[in-house]
């Protein structure tokens, strides 16, 4: 069976049991959070299970390395909302160890979408309309300068208020451990060395 059907397969068996009900809650966050995390699939339930949150007790917003690429973009666009409308009342952004956006170099994304069909005449066309192909698709060196540079950029924002504490951390992928590289409660104090 393919995957879609391996999937709407078990969903068939998932609402018929009703198993969801377990999982009824409401939009607005139990816990207070919204959560920016990397979407590495190693923290897919390790992730919520570290930090002690269940259906419904925070947002969670994710992409490659809990990155926010630019202020007015969807993720920033989601904090926002998170706060104004749905009662986040703090923020966590949440990177980790051994992420694959450390460090990933845009000319093998570029030469492996070249492979998979995408014409050269495309590349070129795109960065000829301005279109910053190496920085858009680079990731980053070291994953603390990385949680400290994103809570900056929401800290910063002209659009967060000044009451919302910002926190940056980064888990281990198999230990689910968390360390504090920014505490929100602080003046931006650093809690944890960069390592
Ligand atoms: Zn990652």
């Amino acid at each position: 069976m393919d995957r879609l059907n391996t999937l709407l397969e078990h969903n068939r068996a998932f609402v018929e049991s009703r198993e969801y009900e377990q999982y009824k809650t409401d939009k607005f966050p139990g816990k207070g959070l919204a959560i920016l995390a990397c979407m590495d699939a190693r923290l897919v339930e390790l992730l919520p299970k570290a930090m002690g949150l269940k259906n419904g007790d925070a947002k969670l917003i994710k992409n490659a390395g809990a990155l926010i690429t630019h202020p007015w973009g969807s993720v920033m666009r989601s904090l926002i909302v998170a706060v104004y409308e749905l009662r986040a009342e703090e923020i966590c952004v949440v990177a980790h160890r051994d992420c694959g956006m450390r460090a990933i170099d845009p000319n093998t994304i570029l030469a492996s979408a070249q492979e998979r069909g995408i014409s050269e005449d495309t590349i070129a066309t795109l960065r000829a309309a301005g279109i910053d192909l190496d920085t858009w698709l680079k990731g980053f060196d070291n994953v603390s300068d990385s949680v400290r540079h994103t809570v900056q950029t929401i800290r910063n924002h002209p659009l967060i208020p000044k009451d919302v504490p910002v926190h940056g951390m980064v888990i281990h992928p198999s230990t689910g451990r968390l360390e504090v590289i920014v505490n929100g409660y602080g003046d931006a104090e650093e809690v944890a060395p960069a390592a």
